[in-house]
């Protein structure tokens, strides 16, 4: 048999081909990655990493001998290119053909690109990979001012750094709060205050229309506010979107380039499975689509499960974090519709949690330098009805009883 191939070779790559293996897949399994270094965690990227906290040596998802031990063999370097569903390959850009019985898609997703003029000049960067993330952390030294367009995770992430780097920082939102994708308000306006209380500049409701520079190197951002403000360095961190379009190509069922699968990973071909980033779950009439390492994992482990022939879902709470300055942020559940919010702890202190409640139904929790609330969290928003908005609010509850 031609075995199993994985498109895309990280969280969810790594983690269908652990799982299929740990299910008793025995045929052959082979994971393509385009990028040359081995799997590697991306959330350092951004945060340890950039700091000089992490190095590469840490970075590693598994010691170099886990894949052959596992008999999983790695291919590395060349992208995928296209899928020939009827001849059961996968044809890569170098022209190389790949045999399958069975085909993951774990392509995960890439860094938005916004057609701004000007962000091609050197000094201008992204963040997705290891390799971006070197040429940051290159550029970073001897960067007095910086840019970062989007006031999401990543932004505000590497923004902390250069702050601490004693860089002069602004960050451009384009909606009028920050995170405003990923956070719910109340957890967005402490971390705005926080930002500003180091110094950053946070510009809301603004956005970057040209960046300019001079003998290809950037000099500024001008903005939709009609200011033009002075950088050496541009982070443009605009969101990521879904690697979808082999899968588009291939006929696969996808919404705006991202897999539709069920919560075992199955996609609408029964050989096919995807997970992660570049997937979203079919949830009745919609769809949900995460970026985190928490649903890559857990995604992948049920893709792997359904390959070996032992499909099975386990409800899963999302979760995910963020380090900023000296504050870790930590996201249970998805906040989505919440009508009542109550604050435990007092957030003058640095370290507290928000409680989002949907018609009296915890659905979740943020909490800031609380990292045991959190576990406990978890698994109150996995168990509905165990506690109320007084009980939350209320520092004297015992979380640990309640979560059981
Ligand atoms: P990815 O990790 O994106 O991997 C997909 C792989 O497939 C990549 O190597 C890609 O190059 C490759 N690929 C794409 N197309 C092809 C092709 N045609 N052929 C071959 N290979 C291909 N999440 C958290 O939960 N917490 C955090 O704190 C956090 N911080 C983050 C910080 C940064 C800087 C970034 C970039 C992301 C962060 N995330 C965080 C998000 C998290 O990293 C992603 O959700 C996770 O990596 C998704 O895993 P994945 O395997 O689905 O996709």
């Amino acid at each position: 048999s031609d075995g199993l191939v994985i498109l895309g070779a990280s969280y969810a790559g790594v983690q269908i081909a652990v799982s299929a293996r740990e299910h008793g897949y025995g045929e052959p399994i082979l994971l393509i990655g385009d990028e040359a270094d081995a799997p590697y965690h991306r959330p350092p990227l951004s945060k340890g990493y950039l700091a000089g906290k992490v190095e590469e040596d840490a970075l590693p998802l598994r010691a170099p001998g886990f894949y052959a031990e596992q008999r999983i063999a790695l291919h590395l370097g060349t992208p995928a290119a296209a899928v020939d569903r009827r001849g059961r390959a996968v044809v890569l850009a170098d022209g190389s053909r790949h045999r399958f019985d069975r085909l993951a898609f774990a392509t995960g997703s890439r860094a938005r690109a916004i057609p701004l003029s000007g962000a091609d000049l050197g000094g201008v960067l992204s963040l997705r990979s290891l390799a971006d993330a070197r040429r940051l952390r290159a550029a970073m030294e001897g960067a007095a001012r910086a840019v970062i367009i989007g006031g999401g995770y990543i932004g505000l992430e590497v923004a902390s750094s250069l702050v601490l780097a004693g860089c002069r920082v602004a960050v451009l939102e384009a909606s009028d709060r920050l995170l405003s994708r990923a956070a719910a308000p109340p957890l967005a306006a402490f971390v705005e205050a926080a930002h500003r209380a180091r110094g950053a500049q946070i510009v809301t409701g603004v956005q970057a229309v040209r960046i300019a520079g001079q003998d290809g190197r950037v000099e500024a951002v001008e903005c939709t506010d009609g200011m033009s403000r002075p950088a050496d360095l541009v982070l443009i961190a605009a969101g990521a979107v879904p690697n979808g379009e082999i899968a588009v190509s291939a006929g696969l069922g996808c919404d705006q380039a991202a897999i539709i699968v069920d919560a075992c990973g199955r996609t609408n071909e029964p050989e096919v499975v995807a997970a992660g980033d570049c997937a979203c779950i079919r949830q009745g009439a919609a769809v949900l689509r995460l970026e985190s390492i928490q649903n890559a994992t857990d995604g992948g482990r049920a893709a792997g499960r359904t390959l070996a022939g032992r499909p099975g879902a386990a409800p899963v709470v999302p979760w995910f974090w963020s380090d900023q300055y000296d504050m870790k942020l930590q996201m249970a559940g998805l906040p989505t519709g919440y009508d009542r919010h109550v604050v435990r702890g007092r957030m003058e202190d640095g370290r507290f949690a928000i409680y989002y409640f949907r018609a009296g139904t915890l659905i979740a929790v943020d909490t800031v330098n609380r990292p045991g609330e959190h576990l406990q969290a978890r698994k109150l928003v996995a168990t509905p009805g165990r506690i109320t908005p007084e009980a939350a609010a209320d520092e004297g509850t015992d979380l640990r009883a309640l979560a059981g």
